[in-house]
């Protein structure tokens, strides 16, 4: 699935760290963000101390993962990385942070998806770096304090309404993360065309700009696609121009603005069988087989954001212009 943000083979995550920028100064965009980041960091360092615990929120693949590596690097702190679906039992979080050394970061990507009973733990965690543990079992269990190192807490969550509010307000910072204009992708591809050694112009690398879901994440994919046609088709000279672009996209089903094929599904669903809506959202998951989760936090924003979709309180509503890219008249031309 080439246009999907959230799905990665393994060939993926090696190109992937291959591109990944190492500090600050080599991300691109969400200038606000890194001022912010960087303040912070920078303060730290002064004061000689861990730095705050940070939370970033956005939908996949907008460079969660890599801020956090960021956070690391620019303070020269190990990383241990860590995933909320792999905390089910405050066990399992009990061994990382007891494990953690003095200044470490820790990174914890989808940390709504996390357990309870870990959550709990965490809150003390963060607080006051010490955690409790219970000893033995039924009426004589008691509770050990265990002192923990300092050390500096990242969350990525592609949902930060779900955090529960103690969770929220323990993070010094969060960042949210919004998708990447025209202008920005095209650096984060003509980066990323350099460090393939791949020739490409201004053109090419605009065409492309405007098709990955304002996401760097598709953007290096669809890159990486474009790259094997030009291998291909170029007799092995390794350049791309705005033709072989087309003809890759149009190869792999990626269209004029990006939409994969779940967006699609969601938007002909509103269209098609409900008239345009507006339509709930559970209703909308159940008709395109897919979580309302996934559709709320991974499809709705992008599609929002390129004026296809609004959610209104009635439930989902296709825009004019939706009807138009689909190539279908809308109720207002029924009734004229
Ligand atoms: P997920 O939450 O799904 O893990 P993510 O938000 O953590 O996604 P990353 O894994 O950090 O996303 O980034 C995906 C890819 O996009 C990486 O290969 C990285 O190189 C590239 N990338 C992300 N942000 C930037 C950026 N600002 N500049 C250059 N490349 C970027």
């Amino acid at each position: 699935e080439l246009t999907n943000p959230a799905l990665e083979s393994d060939v993926e995550l090696a190109f992937e760290g291959a591109l990944r920028p190492r500090s600050l100064g080599e991300f691109v965009g969400q200038s606000k963000v890194r001022g912010q980041l960087q303040l912070l960091l920078t303060a730290a360092t002064m004061q000689q101390r861990t730095p705050d615990h940070i939370l970033l929120a956005g939908p996949p693949g907008l460079g969660k993962t890599t801020l956090a590596m960021i956070v690391a690097h620019e303070g020269d702190r190990p990383l241990r990385m860590s995933s909320g679906p792999a905390i089910q039992h405050a066990g399992d979080l009990a061994a990382v942070l007891s494990s953690l050394v003095p200044g470490e970061v820790l990174f914890i990507d989808e940390i709504h998806r996390m357990a309870r009973s870990a959550e709990e733990m965490l809150y003390l965690a963060m607080e006051d770096f010490r955690i409790d543990i219970m000893v033995g079992k039924g009426a004589g269990a008691t509770s050990v304090p265990l002192d923990l190192a300092p050390f500096t807490l990242v969350g990525a969550t592609t949902r930060s309404g779900l955090l529960p509010n103690p969770l929220r307000d323990r993070f010094g910072f969060t960042a949210h993360l919004e998708f990447y204009d025209e202008a920005e992708l095209e650096q984060v591809l003509a980066r990323a065309a350099q460090l393939l050694e791949l020739t490409i112009d201004r053109e090419a690398l605009a065409e492309i700009a405007g098709r990955c879901r304002g996401t760097p994440r598709i953007a290096n994919r669809l890159l990486r696609r474009v790259r094997d046609y030009a291998l291909v088709h170029g007799g092995g000279a390794g350049g791309a121009d705005v033709h072989s672009v087309m003809a890759a996209l149009e190869l792999y089903d990626v269209d004029a603005l990006g939409l994969d094929r779940l967006d699609r599904a969601v938007m002909e669903t509103i269209l098609t069988r409900f008239g345009g809506g507006p339509v709930g959202l559970n209703t909308l998951a159940v008709s395109v087989g897919e979580e309302s989760e996934t559709i709320e936090a991974v499809v709705e924003p992008f599609l929002v954001r390129i004026g296809l979709l609004t959610r209104t309180p009635r439930g989902r509503v296709a825009t004019p212009q939706a009807w138009r890219h689909f190539g279908l008249s809308g109720p207002e031309a029924a009734l004229t």
